[in-house]
């Protein structure tokens, strides 16, 4: 059986998680990660040339796409 070290366990250091309020592309503050994300992308081209691809990324992923 594996050995724990109780001093890794207690404080496991954080993934690298992307901020829900930061844009994943250009790393700019949103207001919020949904309808801020979508107007935040419609004003940043680039991060909306991003955005697409990224959706079309993981379309495959999400069931009947996202629609709108
Ligand atoms: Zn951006």
């Amino acid at each position: 059986m594996a050995t724990k070290n109780p001093s890794t366990d207690a404080r496991e250091p954080t993934k690298h998680e992307s901020d829900p309020h930061e844009c994943p592309f250009c790393g700019e503050y949103v207001a919020s990660p949904g309808k801020g994300f979508m107007l935040h992308v419609e004003e940043n081209p680039e991060c909306d040339a991003d955005f697409d691809a990224w959706r079309d990324r993981v379309a495959d992923d999400v069931p009947g796409g996202w629609g709108g």
